[in-house]
């Protein structure tokens, strides 16, 4: 045979490919993708076979020999090997570290597939030949007539304990072909728990409506071209999306594709997900739905991948990681929720789950549907010029109207109130008046952004950059207002810039002041706060949210994680504390985030038989993002945003890279900084701009000091794998830490 040579990608902490021999014997199973263990310096590692062929700058007879391979399967499937280069080169890192991040930690270290042995009747005897054996051998006959009850095969260490019998007995008859034996893996299934005790939900489909017939007919013809496309399916709140996508999947799933299906966040909806598991495993005819976050135990994450890889499952739901199972004849993916920031991953690999989902679908050939009520400014732009397909949902299944939004203007209420006030007496009254009627209250509070902003109480009148159209940060230290995007600043002024009153520094509330306002409001209401102070467990999360199921709790105050794709029917009541913290941090999408924030927690009240009624409290009423939300209007919100995006060359129209500089000597950093902001202009000028360096938001966290530099550039592509060039080339001191993110989704 003719010598194979391989090379591998070592898991072991370097971005190196390695050459190895590859034994006669193992030739046939080893492949691209395939998980081995190779000998480097003295030890043993793990790495993956990233090309079959010869090194062109080592002598061939001086290689090694691959020592093991690990599967009798690839652990990176072709397209998924092609989805890392393409990262480490989009996101400007190691191929080592998105490896590791697509490969579950105890198949990097090398764990075996975990088995058991089953026995099961291979033979029916004739009642003479069973007579003729109770006599000839009692014990063998007493394991055959057990096993001839059983409707499935049985765990043979527990029949053998059972009924006090040793191997040889099971040895005896399987050698005469009465019995045969089989071995099966081990599975521990996540969420199996859920399943269990969890509500019972109708694995029944829908009947269709004519909008949801048109979008699955149109999934179904684009799935039959068998070839990459994106689609999205813009669906307002409460239009049946997910039957759309279970649809697609069953196409998929009947035309022997395998599927992924990404939704923001899993930890957080278990019955959301049972829902669909059991959906999903009614269509795909039994076969296992694999359930894919990030709190699963290490044994639960590696079931579930071995089920794929191997191709026993062909169906996963998952959270942004899930985007790297090794699903098999992938044909479709789903990303459920597109816009949801929190596809981003923020630490390296710092990539974004739909982007990537994009990507890996047009390399293994698939199918990308993207859903979402309020669809992120980059899929809308894609799907207006004609790169992806639209399908729109435009009706509630059931015709239910939207709710009503109602916006309370906070300067009136001010200066009624005489106070800073945290609930209006508008919210106050609606409370009151659910109470009564033992309905439901959820209060908002957008806490994500802080408020450094300046925001005059008595105008709305907020301060922004000239060049940027961003909020700017107020920095207590020196008294100036900055803008972060392109480092201009000034002194910050003690009265409104616009109507002269003092009342210019307003911080927003937190969800601790809320609860106590509304316990002094409704004495006699059950009132839970659920925020990440009071939900460091999971558990404690899920359980606040089946008492509020249950109708134990009255009103629940929270950050918007509340908000995320829960269905509570008793809920008709929805206030936003505070739209403004949203809409004024500093950042671009500032607007975007508070359109889908009003749109989808709108689109959660009233979902029962009852109508809904939202109301939003805000110092800045005129804005456009609360104003197109009113009617939940996106067409036009988007038109207007885009008009800002384009006039300012900001996303979707460009792409942005942060670059984050630490260190704890900030004279240093400031110096090191510019001087890399000068080479980069010198040698990348003409395809990027540059803004900053400047002071980072938070200037300072834990004793390390923090700059940042942005470019925009129409070829990210091109100038990122320059930008990794030039940064190992340039001579960092040893102190100075950095981080580039490309594509971030937060500016703030
Ligand atoms: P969204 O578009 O907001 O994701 P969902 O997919 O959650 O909407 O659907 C909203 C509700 O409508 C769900 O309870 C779902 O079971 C139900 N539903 C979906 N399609 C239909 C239909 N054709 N007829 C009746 N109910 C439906
Ligand atoms: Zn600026």
């Amino acid at each position: 045979m003719r010598a194979m040579i391989v090379g591998v990608h070592p898991l072991a902490g370097f971005d190196k490919l390695l050459h190895y021999r590859v034994p006669d014997a193992m030739q046939a199973a080893l492949g691209v993708g395939s998980l081995v263990r190779v000998p480097i310096v003295n030890t043993m590692k793990l790495g993956i076979v990233g090309e079959i062929g010869a090194p062109t700058d080592f002598p061939l007879d001086r290689l090694k020999l691959v020592a093991q391979l690990v599967y009798p399967f690839p652990a990176l499937p072709p397209d998924l090997l092609g989805l890392a280069r393409w990262m480490a080169r989009y996101y400007a890192c190691g191929l080592d570290s998105i490896i590791e991040t697509m490969i579950p930690a105890a198949v990097r270290r090398g764990a075996g597939l975990k088995q058991e042995k089953l026995l099961a009747i291979a033979q029916k005897l004739s009642p003479e030949e069973l007579a003729a054996m109770e006599k000839r051998a009692p014990q063998q006959a007493k394991l055959y007539r057990f096993l001839e009850q059983q409707f499935r095969p049985q765990a043979k260490g527990l029949v053998l304990a059972r009924l006090g019998q040793t191997a040889a007995v099971a040895a005896a008859l399987v050698k005469r072909g009465v019995v045969r034996e089989e071995t099966r893996r081990i599975e521990r299934v996540a969420y199996a728990d859920d399943h269990a005790h969890g509500e019972l939900v109708a694995a029944q489909p829908h009947l269709l409506n004519e909008e949801q017939q048109v979008a699955v007919d149109a999934m179904g013809r684009t799935l039959g071209a068998g070839k990459f496309g994106v689609t999205l399916l813009h669906g307002i709140t409460g239009s049946g999306k997910t039957e759309v996508y279970l649809r697609a999947i069953a196409t998929a799933l009947e035309g022997g594709g395998g599927v992924v299906f990404l939704v923001p966040e899993v930890a957080l909806t278990p019955q959301t997900v049972a829902r669909l598991r059991s959906r999903l495993e009614a269509i795909a005819h039994g076969t296992r739905c694999v359930v894919w976050h990030s709190h699963l135990s290490e044994g639960e994450r590696l079931d579930g991948w071995l089920a794929l890889a191997t191709g026993e499952a062909r169906v996963v739901v998952g959270a942004r990681s899930a985007i790297f199972a090794p699903v098999q004849q992938l044909r479709l993916i789903v990303v459920d929720e597109e816009h949801e920031p929190a596809y981003k991953q923020d630490e390296t690999p710092r990539y974004h789950g739909r982007d990537v989902a994009v990507m890996r679908a047009k390399l293994a050939g698939a199918v990308c549907l993207l859903g979402s009520a309020t669809p992120s400014l980059e899929s809308f732009t894609n799907a207006e010029s004609g790169k992806y397909a639209l399908l729109q949902l435009t009706q509630r299944v059931d015709a239910r109207k939207l709710p009503y939004i109602d916006v309370v203007d906070l300067r009136i209420e001010a200066a009624k109130q005489r106070t800073l006030p945290s609930l209006s007496g508008k919210l106050v009254r609606a409370m009151q008046d659910r109470l009564e009627r033992r309905e439901q209250t959820i209060l908002f509070i957008n806490r994500r952004g802080y408020s450094s902003s300046m925001l005059c109480t008595k105008c709305g009148h907020v301060e922004e950059c000239a060049h940027c159209s961003i909020a700017l940060t107020y920095h207590r230290t020196d008294e100036t207002l900055r803008c972060h995007l392109c480092a201009a600043q000034r002194a910050a002024p003690l009265r409104c810039p616009q109507c002269g009153a003092p009342e210019i520094r307003w911080r927003g509330l937190g969800t601790q002041r809320v609860e106590e306002a509304v316990r002094r409001v409704l004495p006699r209401a059950r009132i839970e706060r659920m925020d990440a102070d009071t939900m460091s467990k999971k558990n404690r999360f899920r359980e606040v949210l089946s008492q509020f199921r249950a109708g134990k709790i009255d009103v629940l105050v929270g950050t918007q994680m509340i908000g995320k794709g829960l269905d509570f029917p008793n809920v008709t009541l929805v206030g936003l504390i505070d739209a403004d913290i949203s809409m004024h941090i500093p950042d671009f999408r500032a607007n975007e985030r508070t359109f889908q924030l009003l749109v989808q927690v709108a689109g959660r009240a009233g979902r029962g038989d009852r109508a809904g009624e939202v109301i939003v409290q805000t110092f800045t009423p005129q804005a456009e993002a609360i104003q197109f939300s009113r009617h939940a209007d996106y067409a036009g919100f988007a038109a207007s945003e885009l008009k800002m995006r384009r006039d300012f060359h900001y996303p979707p129209y460009r792409h942005l890279i942060h670059h984050l500089f630490r260190g704890p000597n900030p004279e240093k950093l400031k110096f090191f900084a510019e001087q890399w902001a000068k080479l980069v202009e010198k040698t990348l000028g003409d395809r990027v701009e540059l803004r900053g360096p400047a002071p980072s938001p938070i200037e300072k966290i834990k004793d390390e000091y923090r700059w940042q530099l942005w470019y925009f550039t129409h070829t990210v592509t091109k100038v990122v794998p320059e930008l990794a060039r030039l940064r190992a080339e340039f001579a960092w001191p040893d102190d100075i830490t950095q981080v580039l993110d490309v594509d971030p989704v937060n500016l703030a």
